[in-house]
């Protein structure tokens, strides 16, 4: 640390993302990325010409992007607001709505304790119940801003449309964040954007990065009230309004209308899922129900830091995280079926 960091900033703990290495390659379990490529119309949008047009700047409105999120999910273009990775979407959204504190699960995705110590937002940190089940309960009538993460990471579990409902019915003074990364691996209905005609206070965020395949693109998107919009809009215009860069921009509106390719992308996600829980059951681990592109498991056989350090050293990569409630687990990214029957072969070869 230099001494010219404003001391606001002196204990800062950044988010820690999951490890890049570049000692030797590895079959990458441990970030979420899809291991398919984006789709033959994202690819034919990104040519000499895009990259010649990179001496503009990207436009600010984001309209054309807007314009294919707003079809795509049945609202008005003053619905939808763009970001950079949603990420960016969700630090706004902290920034804005979060004046009384904001409430989140115990064990939940991390960058929500970064952003709230990163603004001075005090915290409430719901606990998760034993089964690692959101209580919806502790969230009605709470008085200030709540954000879950639906399905919740690292656990993969689905609160139902009905209980975000009524987590927003009874909060109409504070925004209610549903922060949906991996809702396309969630089925039929798991959406909560459907509400956001019914609750003024009901906003949505969602990513390229993991069900479409852009996570190096950086795109997120946030979807509810157009008050809301306008607030978001109102931060973005002070910070950076060229948030999302030319070529990414392209790519995302590309991937919308590729809406075919995708869900079938994510079917074979949900299938490898079904096929890593069932080998991962037969070998006597315990799988959290998942409805996200990974799953949450623990073996009494082998403890949590063993598994992760004896898969890397066999070149597979999953997610550990060292914290008191969930040392025990590994967070494992669904990933194709050939890359799903290694690791579960690699885990059969540790476990013997
Ligand atoms: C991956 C993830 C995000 C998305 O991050 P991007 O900035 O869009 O890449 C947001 N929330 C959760 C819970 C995630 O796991």
């Amino acid at each position: 640390m230099s001494e010219f960091l404003h001391s606001r900033y002196r204990a800062l703990s950044p988010y820690v993302p999951g490890e890049q290495p570049r000692d030797r390659s590895y079959i990458k379990l441990n970030t979420n990325e899809s291991p398919f490529p984006p789709s033959d119309g994202v690819l034919s949008v990104i040519n000499r010409q895009a990259v010649s047009d990179l001496r503009l700047y990207s436009d600010p409105e984001a309209l054309v992007l807007k314009e294919a999120l707003a079809s795509e999910y049945g609202v008005g273009r003053e619905n939808v607001f763009v970001s950079n990775g949603s990420d960016e979407a969700l630090y706004f959204a902290f920034m804005a709505f979060s004046e009384d504190g904001i409430a989140f699960p115990d064990i939940t995705y991390g960058f929500y304790r970064v952003f709230a110590d990163l603004l001075h937002i005090p915290a409430k940190l719901v606990p998760l119940r034993e089964d690692f089940t959101i209580q919806p309960g502790e969230y009605e009538d709470i008085h200030m801003a709540v954000v879950i993460a639906n399905p919740n990471a690292p656990t993969g579990i689905l609160l139902s449309t009905d209980e975000v409902e009524r987590i927003a019915a009874s909060n109409p003074e504070h925004v209610i964040i549903v922060d949906e990364a991996y809702i396309d691996f969630a089925g039929t209905g798991a959406s909560c954007v459907p509400l956001i005609g019914k609750y003024r206070n009901l906003l949505v965020v969602q990513t390229f990065s993991k069900s479409r395949s852009l996570a190096g693109a950086r795109v997120g998107y946030a979807i509810g009230d157009e008050a809301l919009i306008r607030d978001l809009e109102t931060l973005k215009f002070s910070v950076n309004p060229y948030n999302v860069n030319r070529l990414s921009m392209a790519a995302a509106a590309a991937a919308v209308r590729d809406r075919d390719y995708y869900q079938e992308t994510s079917s074979w996600i949900v299938e490898n899922r079904d096929f890593t829980e069932q080998g991962l059951r037969r070998m006597g681990f315990e799988v959290l129900p998942s409805k996200a592109n990974f799953v949450f498991a623990r073996t009494t056989r082998m403890d949590g830091a063993g598994l992760y350090h004896g898969l890397k050293e066999r070149g597979i990569l999953i997610r550990h995280f060292d914290s008191e409630r969930i040392r025990e687990y590994n967070r494992i990214t669904i990933g194709s079926r050939e890359n799903m029957e290694r690791l579960l072969a690699a885990i059969e070869a540790l476990l013997a």
